[in-house]
């Protein structure tokens, strides 16, 4: 038996592919981190077109700052990133990014072309990417914003592009995307298109009743009741809930978000089931889009890739506010009264 090293630091290409094992599941995943980047890049609206329920494009274009030349060629490196600098910035996040690892994994599975151009840049750039291997560089005039195009989804990972589901499914993991980040950001215009027919339209609707509305239908306001509670100037519960006549069998209705991020969490879920105790039959669910918002010192968003599970510092803290405070708006005294004063 030799005795030479037996281990290598594995190349980039590799790396880049495996980053993407975890961050890239199927086309929603893909969905998902551009918007997020273009909520970052702070657009104000942003269309979302899909081929092949995104197996075979999606598109996102929006009209935040944009990048510049050098930028816009650093950006598909792994670890790199605009949002933070040192360890610190990790607890004080206030960007929905901060791996950059997105662009590097998706650009290792697909083909993908980014067209950006920043305000202070005279022109803009188009950057296509095959496998992660860059392939055409160019200037061009645009307007400021980004877009980026995904094409042929693990085009070189045949094993994983197995996995993928028909189109009309991968279209609904998609919109179920579109729809939380829309949820999280009222204020900006979304519009998401499948093979060019209109699926999504939340270009009129700038508040979180219409939002939800507009999701799940326009009857349902009528049954949700606001929340709004501050604990101290850390701690801030907001939202709608809805009233326990209004539930459903499963939790997919239950929304909820932390500093602006969407996020599934054990916790924060039993501490709102704990609000309803005694008022809904077993098995039984609330429609339910809740915002907490709390020093980020005291939440750790970096516990998976995925970034949809956190580590509260305080967890017994954060559960006892949210159940207390769903306790409180569901006395029947306080949403009697309001119904009675809406009719
Ligand atoms: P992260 O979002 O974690 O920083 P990404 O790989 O998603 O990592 O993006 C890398 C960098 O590229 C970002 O930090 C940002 O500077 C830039 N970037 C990506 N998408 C956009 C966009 N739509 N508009 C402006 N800049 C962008
Ligand atoms: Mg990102």
């Amino acid at each position: 038996m030799s005795n030479k090293p037996s281990i290598q630091i594995l190349p980039e290409e590799l790396c880049n592919k495996i980053a993407a094992g975890e961050v890239v599941e199927r086309p929603s995943s893909v969905v998902k981190e551009l918007l997020e980047n273009a909520l970052d890049a702070g657009a104000t609206e942003i269309v979302i077109e899909l081929g092949g329920g995104g197996k075979t494009l999606i598109r996102i274009t929006d009209n935040g700052c944009g990048m510049n030349h050098q930028d816009a060629l650093l950006c598909f490196e792994r670890h790199a990133t605009s949002k933070i600098r040192k360890d610190d910035d990790l607890f004080a996040l206030s960007t929905l990014g901060f791996r950059g690892e997105a662009l590097a994994s998706i650009a290792s599975v697909s083909r993908m072309r980014l067209k950006t151009c920043n305000s202070l840049d005279g022109l803009g750039q188009h950057i296509q990417i095959e496998g992660g291997r860059i392939k055409k560089v160019e200037r061009l005039g645009l307007p400021v914003g980004t877009i980026v195009e995904v094409k042929n989804l693990f085009f070189n990972l045949p094993a994983r592009k197995k996995f993928l589901r028909k189109d009309q499914t991968e279209l609904g993991h998609a919109a179920d995307v579109v729809s939380k980040l829309a949820l999280a950001r009222p204020d900006v215009s979304f519009r998401l298109l499948h093979q060019d027919r209109l699926m999504l339209d939340l270009r009129h609707e700038k508040a979180l009743p219409e939002r939800l509305a507009a999701l799940l239908g326009r009857s349902l306001l009528r049954d949700m009741l606001p929340v709004d509670q501050a604990m101290d100037e850390t701690l801030r519960l907001s939202g709608l809930i809805s009233r326990p006549d209004l539930n459903r069998s499963a939790t997919s209705h239950i929304y909820t978000f932390i500093n602006g991020r969407y996020i599934r969490d054990r916790v924060v879920q039993h501490a709102i089931m704990e609000g309803y105790r005694h008022l809904l039959m077993k098995g039984r669910y609330p429609v339910v889009a809740l915002f907490l918002t709390l020093d980020p010192a005291l939440v750790d968003v970096n516990v998976h890739p995925t970034k949809h599970e956190v580590r509260f510092r305080e967890q017994g803290v954060v559960h006892d506010f949210i159940a207390t405070t769903l306790q409180q708006v569901l006395k029947p005294s306080s949403w009697i009264s309001q119904s009675q004063s809406n009719h």
